[in-house]
């Protein structure tokens, strides 16, 4: 049987690095942004058992329709990764309510939605695997993150206890989290100026997030774990 894999915000960074490695390893994919054009052309890259979807994850309806569309043209969802997510750093004194909404709706409410709805298709299949992307700044903190922080820290207690709530149905649920990873997020920050505060002394790429995603979707022991994958940032936080 196919090994199927949902990759929310699979078309860019972290996400498309996970794709690339699970494409190898023989997994059939479901690549899955907003935008329809762009996770198409990650898709064909890849190779043709893989397909692209439009979703927005902050809206329960378009994850609902996916996972619908999902298991009608590839199968059911036995994996799930989520990496869909934004950031808008600010000074909390300065942050709109409506940017702290979207990134909590993105960044949390978003995971927790293909969850809900991964977790329904495992439990038919009486098994599956889940990784969501944290960072490690959810963990640590770091000023003018305070309402990315949040969605990520979220992410890490919502993550545990599902891990607990489906461990008996044979669902696993694990955290990643990575450090400074080149990405179209982390355009704007400075590596020179960063990088003396990172052990491994450079930002990560995102096929180096990937193994660890892969790790734990395919390790059949662990689950409620947190990864870091941060070149030793943690350390020096
Ligand atoms: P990118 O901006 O490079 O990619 C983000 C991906 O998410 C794109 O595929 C984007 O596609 C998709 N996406 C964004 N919003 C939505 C949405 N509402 N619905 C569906 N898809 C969406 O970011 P990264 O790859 O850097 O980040 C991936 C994850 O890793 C994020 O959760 C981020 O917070 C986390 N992270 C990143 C770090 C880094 O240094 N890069 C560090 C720590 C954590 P589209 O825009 O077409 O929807």
């Amino acid at each position: 049987m196919d090994k199927i894999c949902a990759i929310f915000g699979g078309s860019r960074g972290i996400g498309r690095g996970v794709a690339q490695l699970m494409a190898q390893k023989g997994y059939r994919l479901a690549i899955i942004s907003r935008n329809l054009e762009v996770a198409k052309a990650t898709a064909r890259e890849l190779g043709v058992h893989h397909l692209a979807f439009r979703c927005d994850v902050a809206k329960e309806q378009d994850v609902q329709n996916t996972f619908e569309e999902m298991e009608k043209s590839l199968g059911p969802v036995k994996f799930l990764v989520n990496s869909a997510g934004l950031n808008r750093n600010n000074l909390l004194v300065r942050t709109e309510t409506e940017d702290m909404i979207s990134l909590l709706h993105t960044n949390l409410l978003g995971s927790m939605l293909t969850c809900k709805a991964a977790v329904k298709t495992m439990i038919r299949q009486q098994g599956g695997s889940i990784v969501n992307i944290g960072s490690i700044i959810g963990l640590k903190g770091l000023p003018g993150e305070s309402a990315y922080c949040a969605s990520k820290a979220g992410l890490v207690g919502f993550s545990r206890a599902l891990a607990k709530e489906v461990a008996r149905k044979k669902i696993r649920v694990n955290v990643v989290e990575p450090g400074f990873i080149h990405t179209d997020m982390t355009k704007q920050w400075k590596e020179e100026d960063l990088k003396k505060n990172i052990p491994l002394g450079r930002f990560g790429v995102p096929i180096e997030v990937a193994h660890a995603v892969v790790f734990l979707l395919e390790s059949p022991y662990i689950t409620g774990h947190v990864l870091v994958v941060d070149g030793g940032l943690k350390l020096a936080m």
